[in-house]
């Protein structure tokens, strides 16, 4: 390990210590020192990790890496561009394109955080400039995880404001008032080592240890979770789209190409605890569903055996009512992967956080305690529309009763409308569209179109039994849809 990753100055007050170099720690670390702020960030480990999340980032949290001057972190690790999803539904397929940037949001450009076109990527092997700064239509990336980490950490790196700490964070310091004033971090060769900070960013990601400090019961629920593995030169049907494959007798299955070779692909299990045999399940409940055309890499893979699998955590955010403290990334919020928008959430945090925060005084504790109120209400109209698809679109792809599997259907026939049946709905999943409304407005759209095909299946003849199915339908929509909406908003 080199020394300068152990040698951090501990009789320094920091205005910042981040906690977890993920994909959130070295935004949070890099905007802040670009404001001028002394940083300090923290991580257990600095070498590249070899995980299977943060795979496939949406178009929102690439406008986001904009945002912080930080979209380069995409260039030169043979990233995949994405531009939109296919759906796979019984042997038809419906192909998705993300939205025009024209009926989006200007980026907005953080003063201090871009400069010399950094919020712009460059031409390599994979990635074009034309594509990305010129292209009419909003673009998301697909990567191989550690290597899209490196590259954000190597931007914090070079940060002159940035001390960066090897070692395990502890535990949080408090004052005898209960405050906030920095963490306690166990050294190779040093022990354990106290920092002082004005604020602490907890960002320990997915397992994180220090999210309840907000509140011991912000602990997240776990409903069903992803068994991951590695295509290796799949051929994948629809190039440089996400795939979900949909089917009303299994579980959904995601694929997306994370590099030249690679080839993510996860299969959803509708409960926490998996089968004991995760290779028979593969052969005998996910393999008839593939693509013909993956069957090959998917086959290979499976004699393998390399299965990773991961829980899917679910976790509303709550406010940061702690001085000194703030809690961001998964460690505050979490929702379905499904919907890869774990990322665009997190990223987005940390750019409404640099617009509200960086230019502030971090020793004024109490207005930082005020605003960090503030910014709980103003993350909402992004969070809650991510997450919440997430959630509402998890249950009808993992339908698992008569009705649910009706509006499963009734939305794949609802997208194959094309227009704006697409268009508004791709904007939701892209994270550019931060409008709870107009996606209540979509959701029950798709409620009463699958009701209305069930009239027209139904006939004249059938009327009553359509009735009663419709009432059934929007009963089962409401129950998905409003709970976790209500939910989000309200927290
Ligand atoms: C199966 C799965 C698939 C996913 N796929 C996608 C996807 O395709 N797209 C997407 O946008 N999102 C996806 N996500 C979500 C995404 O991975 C997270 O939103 C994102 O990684 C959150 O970043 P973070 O920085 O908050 O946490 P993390 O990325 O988890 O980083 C936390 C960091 O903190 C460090 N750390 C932890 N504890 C300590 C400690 N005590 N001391 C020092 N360091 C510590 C860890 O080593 C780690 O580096 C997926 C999630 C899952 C579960």
């Amino acid at each position: 390990m080199s020394n300068s990753l152990t040698n951090a100055d501990e009789s320094v007050t920091y205005d910042a210590i981040v906690i977890g170099a993920g994909v959130i720690g070295p935004c949070i670390a890099t905007g802040l020192a670009r404001k001028g702020k002394k940083v300090l960030i923290v991580e257990r480990e600095w070498a590249q990790p070899d995980r299977i999340v943060g795979e496939l980032m949406q178009p929102g949290g690439v406008r986001a890496l904009r945002s912080l001057g930080m979209v380069k972190s995409i260039n030169h690790i043979d990233a995949i561009p994405v531009t939109g999803y296919s759906v796979f539904y019984d042997g038809q397929e419906v192909s998705i394109p993300y939205p025009y940037k024209a009926d989006s949001a200007a980026v907005p450009k953080i003063k201090d955080l871009v400069f010399d076109g950094n919020d712009q990527v460059d031409d390599d092997e994979t990635i074009r400039r034309s594509v990305y700064e010129d292209g009419e239509r909003e673009m998301g990336v697909a990567f191989v995880h550690g290597r899209f980490l490196n590259n954000l950490r190597n931007i914090t790196k070079r940060e002159a404001n940035v001390t960066c700490l090897q070692g395990d964070c502890v535990q949080v310091l408090k004052s005898d008032n209960n405050e906030v004033i920095g963490a306690k971090v166990q050294i190779e060769g040093r022990g354990k080592v106290d920092f002082h900070g004005h604020i602490t960013f907890v960002c320990d990601g997915i397992f994180s240890h220090f999210r309840s400090e907000l509140s011991p019961d912000h602990v997240p629920s776990i409903g069903s979770s992803f068994v991951g593995m590695s295509l290796m030169n799949a051929d994948i049907p629809a190039k440089n789209h996400g795939h979900v494959i949909l089917g009303h007798d299994h579980s959904p299955i995601l694929v997306y190409q994370i590099s030249d070779t690679e080839t993510r692909i996860l299969c959803a299990y509708n409960a926490e605890k998996l089968p004991r045999d995760l290779k028979a399940w593969m052969i005998k409940d996910v393999q008839p569903h593939i693509p013909e055309s993956l069957r090959p890499s998917f086959d290979a893979a499976v004699a393998q055996g390399k299965f990773k699998p991961m829980a899917n955590k679910y976790l509303p955010a709550r406010a940061n009512d702690v001085m000194g403290l703030c809690v961001i990334g998964d460690a505050l919020n979490m929702r379905h992967p499904l919907t890869g928008g774990g990322m665009t959430v997190g990223l987005q945090d940390v750019v409404l956080f640099m617009q509200k925060f960086g230019d502030l005084d971090f020793s004024d504790r109490a207005t930082i305690l005020d605003e960090l109120l503030d910014f709980h209400y103003e993350r909402k109209p992004y969070d809650s529309v991510i997450n919440v698809l997430s959630i509402a679109l998890y249950s009808l792809f993992a339908a698992d009763t008569n009705n649910l599997k009706e509006l499963q259907r009734g939305c794949f026939k609802y997208f194959q409308r094309g227009g704006d049946c697409v268009e508004t709905p791709v904007s939701f999943l892209a994270g550019v569209k931060p409008s709870p409304f107009e996606l209540t407005r979509v959701f029950f759209a798709v409620a009463f179109y699958t009701i209305y095909l069930k009239f027209e299946e139904r006939g004249f003849l059938g009327l009553p039994m359509a009735l009663l199915e419709g009432i059934m339908i929007l009963i089962t929509a409401i129950r998905v849809f409003t709970p976790f909406l209500m939910g989000e908003l309200m927290g």
